[in-house]
């Protein structure tokens, strides 16, 4: 398998790329047969993969100004986040072990009411986004408020992102007025260039029972004019999805779907308590899941009919969400929870098997994004988020089969190279361009803020 190859011949010089990454033990190419090639590599030109394939067949073809052996790694695409509040780093280990209403009530919300703006955002996304990129996460999509300041973290740390400024029908940090919502939601748009970069904005409903049918109408229509992603969490907790049917009389995807707000560009977090039809409707309309099985299994939240989704045909991402309630953005480990948790929950061995997660994780995810087309796996003509792990290591040997080693058994310290958009971001294991010790002091200052409070 060797896409895209230039034909030379003796007298055609091999064609300049930027990347020539070779020899990798393994490549899986989390494309649409899941590819696994031995021996394979990627040539890298400017912030695109130009080739993927045989590293004998690559060398004949392209000459890289940087070369980079892989004798001893897998390469993979680099993971997505499909669900997080990234800057809710600030908050980690804050209050532990409560059910979903109390904490969010009494620790999360006064939390967010004292210590949110443009700089703190800032600060603990920059946090989170150091921390996925070490763990080979290369995209991540947020949803919070101040969310200028999640785009300047992602740009500046170069990660990939989709940033979702939050609407919610009450005061929020960043809305004390929240009839003014509509501007606010243009004042963010209007902060970005353009919409198709690398770091892209989207309006994040918070849940249709803090945003009315009027809001979550306004907020698609505006994302849908803007062809940007409209987000909103679904049916996260039991309670909320009896309160939300005896006000509509009818089910939360149901009346999502009656208001005219799911479709292929909206992306619904948790699912966690779906019916059969709600699950049709998702699959109808067209609309992605972002699966969170560590958040919801702490918050004591419930299990999402994953198993089920994926029989319907719904597109199904892996998030972390927010790191106060999983408390990180490790999504090896989200890989291995979730991959577990259906075989425990139903009872069947089978259930999530490693190649339908590890979908999750890459492609499936990058498609709920609205991303199937730029990120998730290794093609020509893709973005080039690429991770390396390191194979050369205890836990990770013998190796039979790499996709069943990258849920079960890899770990986000085996991350030894990491690049977004081609640029070279984690180097045997450390930051490229990010000064680590910064961040760390930076958000820790605030951290002591907020411990004294
Ligand atoms: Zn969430």
């Amino acid at each position: 398998m060797c896409a895209n190859l230039p034909k030379t011949t003796r007298d055609e010089p091999a064609r300049p790329v930027d990347w020539l990454l070779l020899d990798a033990d393994w490549l899986i190419a989390c494309d649409a047969e899941m590819k696994c090639l031995r021996g394979g590599g990627v040539a890298v030109e400017g912030d695109r993969i130009a080739a993927v394939g045989d590293s004998a067949e690559l060398r004949a073809g392209f000459r890289g100004r940087t070369e980079i052996s892989l004798a001893g790694c897998l390469l993979m695409p680099g993971l997505v986040n499909a669900h997080t509040h990234a800057a809710m780093s600030l908050f980690r280990g804050l209050a532990d072990d409560l059910p979903l209403r109390e904490w969010l009530e009494e620790a999360v919300f006064p939390a967010e009411a004292a210590f949110l703006s443009p700089d703190t955002v800032y600060a603990g996304t920059l946090l989170s986004a150091l921390e996925m990129l070490k763990g080979g996460v290369t995209t991540f999509c947020d949803g919070y408020f101040f969310e200028e300041s999640a785009a300047r973290a992602a740009r500046d740390a170069g990660i990939r992102a989709v940033v979702g400024q939050g609407i919610i029908d009450f005061p929020a940090p960043d809305q004390p007025a929240p009839g003014r919502a509509r501007e606010r939601a243009e004042a963010f748009l209007s902060s970005f260039t353009n919409f198709t970069g690398r770091v892209r904005p989207s309006l994040f409903c918070h849940a249709p029972y803090t945003c009315g049918p009027e809001t979550l109408k306004w907020v698609k229509a505006m994302c849908r004019e803007n062809r940007i992603l409209f987000q909103t969490h679904l049916s996260e907790t039991a309670g909320e999805v009896e309160n939300l049917t005896a006000k509509f009389g009818t089910r939360p995807a149901l009346y999502l779907e009656s208001l005219g707000v799911l479709d292929e560009l909206s992306l619904c977090a948790h699912g966690v308590w779906l019916s059969e039809a709600e699950t049709a409707a998702l699959a109808r309309t067209g609309a992605g899941v972002a699966h969170c099985p560590e958040s919801n299994m702490k918050l004591g939240s419930g299990t999402a009919p994953v198993p089920l989704l994926a029989a319907a045909g719904v597109t199904l991402g892996l998030g972390t969400d927010g790191s106060a309630s999983n408390n990180d953005q490790d999504l090896f480990s989200e890989m291995d929870t979730a991959a577990k948790l259906h075989k425990v929950f139903g009872n069947d061995p089978t259930a999530c098997p490693a190649r339908q997660v590890l979908k999750m994780a890459t492609s499936g995810g990058a498609a709920a994004l609205g991303l199937g087309e730029v990120a998730g796996s290794i093609e020509a003509g893709k973005k080039a988020d690429l991770v390396a792990l390191n194979l050369g290591r205890p836990h990770l040997a013998p190796l039979y089969d790499p996709v069943s080693h990258l849920v079960y058994c890899a770990g986000r310290s085996d991350v030894r190279f990491v690049w977004v958009d081609g640029v070279q971001l984690v180097a045997d294991g450390a930051a490229v361009g990010i000064d680590e010790a910064e961040i760390l002091a930076e958000v820790n200052g605030i951290a002591r803020r907020i411990a004294k409070k």
